[in-house]
C-alpha cells in the first residue's frame, strides 16, 4: 500500500517535471537486477541514448521514445497510470501487483522462480504440510493466494527484504521468495519445497496506449523480439565435400533450409545456417563426423521472420 502510494506520487512528479509529448515513453528500473539486462537489450536493438541521463530520462535519438528510469518496484503503476506508456517488469512483481497490464513479450532475462522453501531439518515436504504454518515472504498478495487456490491455510508474514533469514529468527516456518541458483537457499541451510511462480522480464503495455498507439507500439516490440530471437540462435558456416550435402542436411534444420554455395576447387561447397545457441556444442562434432570442416560460429544481430 505504502509502496503504491509511493509510485503513485513519483508518477505524479515525473508528469510534472517532464511536459507530456508526443513521443511514447518506456518506463524502466533505474538500478537493481533488471537494469543492466533491460539497457543491454535496448541498446542491442538500436536505440541511441544517453545513459547518463539515467536519472530520470533519457530522450531516444533515433525513434520518437522517451525512456523513464524508475524503482522497479514503481514500473507497473507508472504504466499502469500512463505516466508510461511501456514499461519492463519482473512478471512476479506484476502478479504481486494485481493490476492486468498487457503483457506484450517475454524478454528472455530476470529469470528466477518464486519458490517455497523450509529449514533442511523440517519435517515438511510439500506445500499442503505447511497447513496452519507461518509463511514469510515479500510477495504476499501472490502466496496468499497461492495457498487459497490450494485450501491450504497459512498465516502470511509480509517481510520487504532478507526473507531468508525468517526462519532462522523464528519469525517465519518458512519462506517464499524469489531463487535463481538456489545458492542463496544453501547458504541459509534452507531447502525448496515446491515452486509459486516462475518469472522472468516482461514487456508491458498501457491499454490506452496499446489501443490508440498500436502502430508505434507494434515497432518497438518487434525491436526488441527480433533481438531476442537472434539471442537464441548461431549463424553456422562450414565447408563440405558436395556429395555429404543430404547428411549434412539433416543435422542442419535452419531457418527454412540451409544456403550452399559451390566452392572455386571442384567437389567441394560451403553450408550456410541458422541453429538452436544451446545445439550448437552437441552439433559440432557431428557436423565434422559427417565431413564438414573450417567450421565458423557467428552471433547474429537480429532475426526478422
Ligand atoms: P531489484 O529488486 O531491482 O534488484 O529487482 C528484483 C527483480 O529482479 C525481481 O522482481 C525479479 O523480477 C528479478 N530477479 C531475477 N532473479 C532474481 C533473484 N534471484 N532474486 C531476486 N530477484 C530476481
Amino acid at each position: 500500500m505504502t509502496d503504491t502510494v509511493t509510485a503513485r506520487s513519483s508518477a505524479r512528479a515525473v508528469e510534472r517535471a517532464i511536459p507530456r509529448t508526443d513521443r511514447l515513453r518506456l518506463a524502466v528500473p533505474n538500478k537493481g537486477r533488471l537494469q543492466e539486462p533491460a539497457l543491454r537489450l535496448l541498446h542491442d536493438a538500436g536505440l541511441v541514448f544517453d545513459e547518463h541521463d539515467r536519472s530520470l530520462v533519457a530522450h531516444v535519438e533515433n525513434i520518437d521514445l522517451d525512456i523513464l528510469f524508475v524503482r522497479t518496484n514503481d514500473v507497473v503503476e507508472f504504466v499502469a497510470d500512463g505516466v508510461a506508456d511501456l514499461g519492463i517488469v519482473g512478471e512476479d512483481l506484476l502478479v504481486e501487483s494485481g493490476v492486468d497490464l498487457p503483457r506484450l513479450r517475454s524478454l528472455g532475462f530476470g529469470l528466477c522462480r518464486l519458490a517455497a522453501a523450509v529449514p533442511n531439518d523440517a519435517p515438511v515436504q510439500a506445500f499442503g504440510d505447511l497447513q496452519g504454518r507461518r509463511v514469510a515472504t515479500s510477495h504476499p498478495n501472490t502466496t496468499s493466494a497461492f495457498f487459497g487456490a490450494r485450501g491450504i491455510d497459512v498465516q502470511i508474514v509480509p517481510l520487504s527484504g532478507a526473507v531468508e533469514v525468517a526462519p532462522r529468527l523464528g519469525l517465519a516456518d518458512a519462506i517464499v521468495d524469489l531463487v535463481s541458483t538456489g545458492s542463496t537457499l544453501v547458504m541459509n541451510g534452507l531447502r525448496p519445497i515446491g515452486d509459486v511462480l516462475p518469472s522472468q522480464a516482461l514487456l508491458v503495455a498501457n491499454p490506452d496506449a496499446l489501443d490508440r498507439r498500436a502502430a508505434e507500439v507494434a515497432g518497438i516490440d518487434t525491436m526488441l523480439q527480433s533481438v531476442i530471437a537472434a539471442r537464441s540462435q548461431k549463424y553456422l558456416m562450414m565447408n563440405a565435400p558436395a556429395d555429404r550435402l543430404a547428411e549434412l542436411e539433416r543435422l542442419l534444420p535452419g531457418l527454412e533450409s540451409p544456403s550452399v554455395i559451390p566452392l572455386a576447387h571442384g567437389g567441394m561447397i560451403a553450408i550456410h545456417s541458422v541453429v538452436g545457441a544451446d545445439d550448437v556444442w552437441d552439433l559440432l562434432p557431428r557436423l565434422k563426423a559427417a565431413g564438414a570442416s573450417g567450421i565458423l560460429v557467428l552471433p547474429i544481430e537480429k532475426v526478422i521472420p
